[in-house]
Parts: structure tokens; C-alpha cells; sequence
């Protein structure tokens, strides 16, 4: 164990960066100076290294933008009229009104529940339980539908279970050969990067597939330039060259996986020209990538959102895992098939129940035998569960329609950025009868709600988050949250209070996990034997964990899969084109992604002062020959125009990005949304909508010195 859970070392309290999902570990002081300083501890999956997203999160707890009492709108009935402050008792009377005519008018199922990616495990196991006890209501859905969905879909369908990664991220080091679909970590989680670089100076070939020559793609030996939506092609075409030139593994095909006779056919029509037709990357790379892969001693193939974002995701993902059985890696010491989770907590969130369709334990809520044990862990009839909801996208669709939400409480999610095409999204929300968010910021969403809850931050809560490895780990509370301030436990617990079922809610993190262990036990996430002091001891503990003296899991499919049979499914899957191509009035091709500076919907990120200062402003990248046709030079001011709305963006002209494609960020709301462009399109098996591709159109607006800025201020609600 490395220094991160020591105790007292001057008085300071281990705990995680709150941003992505490799969750650095930190030390933090509560004693003065304010904002408290944060440094890195030896925790694996950072040894010491911090991004700038991680250095610069304390400036947030003392944020004059920090909501500090519960808002209200003047006048009840009106949500044109002004937010003012409120007391706590006004607020949640409120919002217990608000669903108590709504049910009394429109059934259990007029009130939804929105959650979030970077909640903790206890904090979403609550919602989840909130929505089927506290308010009888099947619409429950979170942000993470927009970001792992798709990859989850694919792991549960070919493993039987879905783990981002089913091996440390350490174990990436030890692989001689890489290959990153539609990731770019060296941007997004840099610290990841040590094992990266290990792995290369020690020899290993990495390889990245992405429209953009990325940070990472320029660390790695080959970079294959694939066309937004053309993952699923690649994949293929990749199998197709491992097929003929006699690299599959027939020994571990033939004795752990079935299936793979369909795959084989699916795959006969993938030549290496047609590949290269859709995906625009050239024969040759295709081979020096299969040869690299099936060549070497140790090999991994990682996914990330670029390639799962699509409506095609699933089956995207499932390519790649069907090219990594072939391979035989999935399971092997330093090998395998892994997917790159993006939020802080997109594991966990994804875990214990706040997902449409989801028990706690990834188990499922049609399935009669994980009704009743949950059933009986919280105290109810399994008859008063309602069944599996419908997506966020579909949720947020169907507002006011019948069997449609009528009320929604939005808890760490800021949907009015975050979600594809937000002109909708706005003109949905304008249609609830009541909307409740809680966040720490005055975020977009915020902006449009009834009821605005303050909540507490990542160091002032208790509370567990799982890695994208896999590994649960504590949030430990540095500080109290300031007055007026109050944690979603309490809020949920307050809540249940009021509607006559307190009796089911507690407000104690610890309760509520110790509660969680047992909902999970002898499910697929089975957290039984995970402690928190355990946790404590082991820098976190890997699940599945049934039991207080197993070890935990640090590698999955060493000796079988969580299939029925033990064996992995080769699934076969075939290239489809977009939903949306190019056509005369969108010519060009548009995808977005994340950069350095920003994490998400920005609501927090684009406050801090450090991060403001070198990613404040949002870029549309342009490859400098595009830009010639059109007459765009550096930082002139771009209008961006799709089927469902436009944006504007300073041009960044750069040769590191397909002259078909124009990129931009997603953490601005305002006039520089880019979810304005997105369309919305859902994969049918994950129901994760196509934020990386659609078709485009492109025009110069004003000079550098051009009037105005191009983002809005966080608060602006959409314009
Ligand atoms: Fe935080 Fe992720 Fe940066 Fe680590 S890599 S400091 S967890 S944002």
C-alpha cells in the first residue's frame, strides 16, 4: 500500500479528485489556508500524478457562484418569475406538493427522477430506491445513458457482466501491444498515462483509431485516422485480416467462447479496400495493426466514447470485443478487452439501481428472483416495485405525454448541456409541471427549475465511488458543508419523510452502503464483503466481493466468464452508416468530445479561475484545408449549423483532424452549445444517442476581433 491511506500525515484526510473515473487519490488538509490544499498520494491509478482538473477542484468549495440556500420561484405558479431564496422547509414543501398533485392527478408514474454519473454509489443506490419505494414511479434514468451505456450493453452481452475495465489499469504496462478506439486519455485522465509510457519504453506498439491525430495519437506508433461512425468497419476489417493470415487463437476460440463461426461469416465481406473505403484508413494500416496485435506477447484493445457514441455503439463495442477473442486476450495476464469509463463514478452510477431498468448488484428489474431479494432488503412487497422505465433520452422526449413524466427531480446533472439536442431538451423541460434540481452551482438546468436545492461537494460528503477498474474507494468529508448547505441523502431522506415512507430512508452514508452490500449480495456487482474499512486498508477493493474474507477481484475472466456456460459470445455485427451522412445543405462531418480544461457540462470547470485561464474559450478544430474553402481563418468566429439548431465557436485550424470533420467541445451551454447540433438518434440495444457524429454545415461569422464572445456565462439559461 502506498501512502494514500496513512493516516494523519499533519493532520490531513485521504480522499479522490471528484472529476473522471480514474479518481486520483488526493491528501487534503482541513485545517487553513481556504480553498484547503490538495496533493497527490501514491494511490495506483495516479502514484503521485494529478491533472489540473484535480489541482485546481478545491478552488470550487469557496466559489462566490456557490449556492448556499435553496431558491424558489416567486411566484409558485410561474416560472418566468424570479428565483429567491428560500428556507429549507418552504423548499421541500414545495417540491412534496409538486409531486403529490402530480400523482394525485396522474398516476406514481407522472413523476421522474434524473441522476447522475458522478454520484456516489450511496447517493445513487438511494435514488434508485427512492423512485421505486418513495414514489412508486418506473422513470428513473441518469447522465450516464449518454456515456457508458453502449460499452456496458456489449460487456453484459458477450461476458455475461460489464466492468469497464477487468483488470487494474497497471496491467496496461505490461502490454507490447495497444490498441485505443475513440479515447483520448493523454487529454482526459493524463496521470493514466505512466502506464502507458511504461508500456512503450519497454517496447510496446500503441496504436490509436481517431478522426483527430489526438494527444494520444501522437504519443502512439500508428494512428489510424477512421471517419466519425466507421469504428464498426475498422473492427471488421481488422478481423477479417486476423482471420485470413491465421492469427486466431483456434485453441481458446474453440475451448472459452462460442459463436465465433457467425462472426467469421459476418466478417468475409470486410476486405481490407471496402475497409478502406468506409473508414479511410489505408490497407497498409490496417495490416501493420494486426500484425502488431496478434504478433505480440501481451495485447489489449480499449474502447472509449468516440467509438461507443453512436447509434451503432453497441454493436461498435461488441466488434472490437469480438476482435479481441479471436485474438484470445480477454483474460490472459497483461492482455485484454477493456472499455475507458468517463465519469467520476460512471461504475458505480451504473451499479445499484438508478438506471431505467436496474436493481442494486447490476441486477435487472424484470427478473422475478431480484425483485424479491431487494424487495426484501428494503422491507416491501415485491408487488409494489414498478417494472423497468425508459432511457433518459426517452424520458426527457416524452414529458407531458400520457405515461409520460409530468414532475422531475434532476439530481448532479445539468441536462440542459449534457443531453443531445438541446432546443428540445429546453422545449421539454418547458413543459413540466415542476422541476426540482439539485446541484452545487447555478447550473443551466438550474436556471429553468422551480425548486434550485443547494448540495454538498465532493469533500464535504462520505461516501464510496467505483473506479473505472472496478476498485470501490472512499470519499472521505475533509470539511463540513457550508450553512444552508445539505447532502442529497438528507434531501432524499427529508423527502420520504414528508411523503409517509421515512421510514425506509436513512440520511447516514454508511447505513445507507452497509444497506447497499446487502442489496448487492449474489448479485453481478456484489459488494457484500466491501467495507469501508476495508476499503480503507486495501486503497479500495476490486468487486465482485461476496464475502468479508474474499479477496476482492482484481482481474475478471481468468478462468471463465460470468456467462452461463463460462464462455465468452462472439456476436455477430455488421457496419451501418449513420443515421445522418453529408448531404448538399450539411456537407461535412461533426463530432464532439471533451478537452484538457473542462470536465463535462462545464457547470464547475468553467468557474475555476486556473482552468479558465488556459481553456476558456470553445474551439471548432478545422483541418486548415477545409478552412481554405471556406474562407475561415484563425480564431475568426464560425457558425455551426445542424437539422436541429446552431452554435458558434472560434476556429482552431489544425492538420491533426480529417478534412471532412469539424470538432468541438461539449462543456458550454449558451451559444456555444454543442449538444444545440447533436443528433439524437438512439443505439437500440443501449438507447445511448450519437454524440459523435452528424452531418454539418459550416460558415465564417466575423473576423478574430469579431463581436462578442462565443460562450455564454454558466448561468445563462439556453438561449
Ligand atoms: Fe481528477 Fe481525472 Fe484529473 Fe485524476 S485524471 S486529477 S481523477 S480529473
Amino acid at each position: 500500500m502506498g501512502d494514500h491511506g496513512s493516516p494523519d500525515l499533519g493532520g490531513s484526510v485521504p480522499t479522490h479528485c471528484p472529476y473522471c473515473s480514474l479518481q486520483c487519490g488526493v491528501r487534503m488538509w482541513p485545517a487553513p489556508p481556504r480553498p484547503p490544499v490538495v496533493e497527490p498520494t501514491d494511490f495506483p491509478t495516479n502514484r503521485g500524478g494529478l491533472c489540473a482538473k484535480g489541482w485546481s477542484a478545491p478552488e470550487l468549495l469557496d466559489h462566490p457562484d456557490r449556492l448556499l440556500t435553496p431558491l424558489v420561484r416567486t411566484d409558485p405558479v410561474d416560472r418566468r418569475s424570479p428565483l429567491r431564496p428560500a428556507s429549507w422547509d418552504e423548499a421541500l414543501d414545495r417540491i412534496t406538493a409538486a409531486i403529490q398533485a402530480s400523482q394525485h392527478r396522474y398516476g406514481p408514474a407522472s413523476v421522474g427522477l434524473f441522476g447522475g454519473g458522478g454520484l456516489t454509489n450511496e447517493k445513487a443506490y438511494q435514488l434508485g430506491k427512492f423512485a421505486r419505494v418513495g414514489l412508486r414511479t418506473p422513470h428513473i434514468d441518469y447522465n450516464g445513458r449518454f456515456c457508458m451505456s453502449s460499452s456496458a450493453t456489449a460487456g453484459n452481452r458477450a461476458f455475461g457482466i460489464d466492468r469497464g475495465l477487468p483488470f487494474p489499469l497497471a496491467d496496461i504496462a505490461d502490454a507490447r501491444a495497444v490498441l485505443v478506439v475513440g479515447g483520448n486519455p493523454a487529454d482526459t485522465m493524463p496521470p493514466a498515462m505512466q502506464y502507458f509510457d511504461a508500456g512503450r519504453a519497454a517496447g510496446a506498439v500503441h496504436i490509436v483509431a481517431d478522426p483527430r491525430r489526438t494527444a494520444t495519437a501522437r504519443g502512439a506508433g500508428i494512428h489510424l485516422p477512421v471517419a466519425p461512425g466507421a469504428d464498426l468497419a475498422l473492427a471488421n476489417g481488422l478481423l477479417h485480416i486476423a482471420i485470413r493470415a491465421g492469427y486466431v487463437d483456434q485453441a481458446y476460440v474453440r475451448e472459452r467462447t462460442t459463436g465465433f463461426d457467425a462472426v467469421r461469416t459476418a466478417v468475409a465481406g470486410y476486405w481490407p479496400d471496402r475497409v478502406e473505403r468506409i473508414t479511410g484508413v489505408s490497407e497498409e494500416l490496417l495490416q501493420r495493426t494486426v500484425q502488431a496485435l496478434a504478433t505480440a506477447p501481451t495485447a489489449m484493445i480499449l474502447t472509449a466514447r468516440g467509438a461507443e457514441q453512436h447509434s451503432s455503439g453497441t454493436d461498435t463495442a461488441q466488434a472490437y470485443i469480438n476482435l479481441a477473442l479471436a485474438l484470445g486476450l480477454p483474460g490472459r495476464p497483461g492482455s485484454g478487452y477493456g472499455t475507458i469509463t468517463g465519469q467520476g463514478n460512471g461504475q458505480g452510477g451504473r451499479e445499484h439501481g438508478q438506471k431505467a431498468d436496474q436493481l442494486p448488484g447490476y441486477r435487472r428489474l424484470d427478473d422475478p428472483a431480484a425483485r424479491a431479494h431487494v424487495a426484501a432488503v428494503w422491507g416491501v412487497d415485491p408487488a409494489e416495485l414498478p417494472g423497468p422505465g425508459v432511457s433518459a433520452t426517452e424520458m426527457i422526449d416524452r414529458i407531458g405525454s400520457p405515461g409520460g413524466v409530468r414532475a422531475m427531480l434532476v439530481f448532479a446533472s445539468n441536462i440542459l448541456v449534457s443531453a443531445p439536442d438541446r432546443d428540445r431538451v429546453a422545449d421539454r423541460l418547458a413543459a413540466l409541471d415542476f422541476l426540482a434540481v439539485s446541484d452545487i452551482f447555478r447550473s443551466e438546468t438550474a436556471a429553468v427549475a422551480d425548486v434550485v436545492l443547494p448540495t454538498a461537494q465532493w469533500a464535504e460528503e462520505e461516501g464510496t465511488m467505483t473506479n473505472l477498474e472496478g476498485r470501490v474507494l472512499r470519499r472521505r468529508r475533509v470539511l463540513p458543508p457550508p450553512d444552508g448547505v445539505r447532502d442529497d441523502l438528507s434531501v432524499l431522506a427529508a423527502l420520504a419523510d414528508r411523503l409517509g415512507r421515512g421510514r425506509y430512508f436513512s440520511a447516514d452514508p454508511q447505513t445507507v452502503y452497509d444497506e447497499l452490500r446487502r442489496a448487492s449480495a449474489g448479485g453481478i456487482a456484489d459488494y457484500a464483503g466491501i467495507s469501508y474499512q476495508r476499503i480503507e486498508a486495501e486503497d479500495g477493493v476490486f468487486w465482485p466481493c461476496p464475502a468479508d474474507d474474499h479477496p476482492g477481484t482484481p482481474r475478471l475472466f481468468t478462468e471463465r466468464f460470468a456467462t452461463p456456460d463460462g464462455r465468452a459470445r462472439f456476436i455477430r455485427v455488421e457496419h451501418r452508416d449513420p443515421a445522418e451522412l453529408p448531404d448538399r445543405s450539411y456537407p461535412y462531418l461533426l463530432t464532439t468530445g471533451r478537452i484538457m480544461g473542462q470536465y463535462q457540462s462545464g457547470n464547475q470547470t468553467r468557474r475555476s479561475p486556473s482552468l479558465s485561464s488556459t481553456a476558456s474559450d470553445p474551439k471548432a478544430e478545422i483541418h486548415p484545408d477545409l478552412a481554405r474553402r471556406l474562407g475561415i481563418g484563425t480564431a475568426d468566429l464560425v457558425e455551426l449549423t445542424t437539422r436541429r439548431g446552431r452554435a458558434v465557436f472560434r476556429a482552431y485550424l489544425t492538420e491533426h483532424i480529417r478534412p471532412d470533420t469539424i470538432f468541438v467541445p461539449f462543456h458550454w451551454g449558451g451559444l456555444a452549445s454543442a449538444n444545440a447540433l447533436t443528433d439524437p438518434t438512439l443505439d437500440r440495444h443501449s438507447r445511448m444517442p450519437a454524440f459523435k457524429v452528424c452531418a454539418v454545415a459550416v460558415r465564417r461569422l466575423a473576423g478574430p476581433a469579431g463581436a462578442g464572445r462565443s460562450s455564454a456565462a454558466p448561468d445563462d439559461p439556453a438561449t
